[in-house]
């Protein structure tokens, strides 16, 4: 048996080791397959194909869209794209774009709440300054000790209803998908059980996803508990969409699942690695 893990990041977007860093603790915890999917971003893939290729791994390249859908943020995957394709560089540089301001913004919200400096202490944990997201600011806001850790930040702040959030307008849903399929790759819905739109809504971006193009949904990823993955399990099957499995992996220690840690695809479900194996 393979190990599949095919959700992760780079300190090209938010994660805290570098490709290089990332390949070898793939390597390291038994990983077979990996998919680099840093937010927005492929610059990380090149060097994370040439560590994998030394490891004896196969890197999937990928990367993660933020879309903006029905009012609520969703992210899509894109798996086994070709990073150079011009469509898609082009998207993903306008939803890179829009950070900047996004974070003088959120910063602008922390001031008035007496957390001074966010801006520059979130840009000190930013690999990539074009990359800067709320990761960035909770790690600046648990340096700061004002949460204790990263986890507690995305209860206490940066979401929805909380201080610190600040509304963005990522990628619409079928043009993210479309980026994707044009440059060859896969698109699977990334942790559909962190969404908090109800099961009608849910259903209804299902449907609308398909329809775009859409091929894929993580069934296992490390946002899921035990008892979600039957649930999307079933949600695949119904929708007709191949399962994906990804820990989601960001950092050592932060909180967030191990690579290559997950548990198996429940056997109704047709592994998304069908598509290129
Ligand atoms: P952004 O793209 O800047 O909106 O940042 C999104 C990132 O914030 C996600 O990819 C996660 O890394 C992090 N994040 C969001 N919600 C949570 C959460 N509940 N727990 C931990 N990290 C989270
Ligand atoms: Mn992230
Ligand atoms: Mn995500
Ligand atoms: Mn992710």
């Amino acid at each position: 048996m393979i190990v599949h893990d095919l959700h992760s990041h780079s300190t090209a977007s938010d994660g805290l080791l570098s490709p290089t860093g990332l390949v070898e603790r793939a390597a390291a915890m038994g990983v077979g397959v990996l998919a680099l999917t840093d937010h927005d971003e492929v610059s990380g893939l090149a060097e994370a194909r040439e560590t994998a290729r030394r490891f004896g791994i196969r890197l999937i390249g990928g990367v993660e869209v933020s879309v903006t859908w029905g009012g609520a943020t969703v992210h899509v995957v894109g798996l086994d794209i070709d990073a150079a394709d011009p469509a898609l560089a082009a998207g993903l540089a306008r939803n890179r774009g829009g950070r900047g301001e996004r974070a003088r913004r959120m910063a602008d919200e922390l001031a008035r709440l007496g957390i001074v400096g966010a801006l520059e202490g979130a840009y000190a944990h930013a690999g990539n300054r074009a990359l800067i997201g709320r990761t960035h600011f909770a790690r600046f806001l648990v340096e700061r000790g004002v949460v204790k850790d990263v986890k507690t930040v995305f209860k206490k702040y940066l979401v929805k209803g909380k201080p610190g959030y600040v509304h963005h307008e990522w990628a619409g849903l079928a043009e993210a998908v479309s980026w994707i399929r044009g440059a060859g790759g896969v698109a699977v819905l990334a942790h559909p059980g962190r969404y908090t739109m109800g099961k009608e809504k849910m259903r209804l971006l299902l449907a609308e996803f398909r329809a775009a193009g859409g091929q894929g949904i993580e069934v296992v990823t490390g946002s899921h508990t035990p008892d979600q993955v039957p649930l999307f399990a079933d949600l695949a099957v119904e929708f007709g969409l191949s399962a994906s499995a990804g820990s989601d992996f960001h950092a050592p220690g932060e909180g967030g699942r191990e690579l290559g840690r997950l548990m198996p695809l429940p056997e109704r479900c047709r592994p998304i690695w069908e598509h290129w194996a």
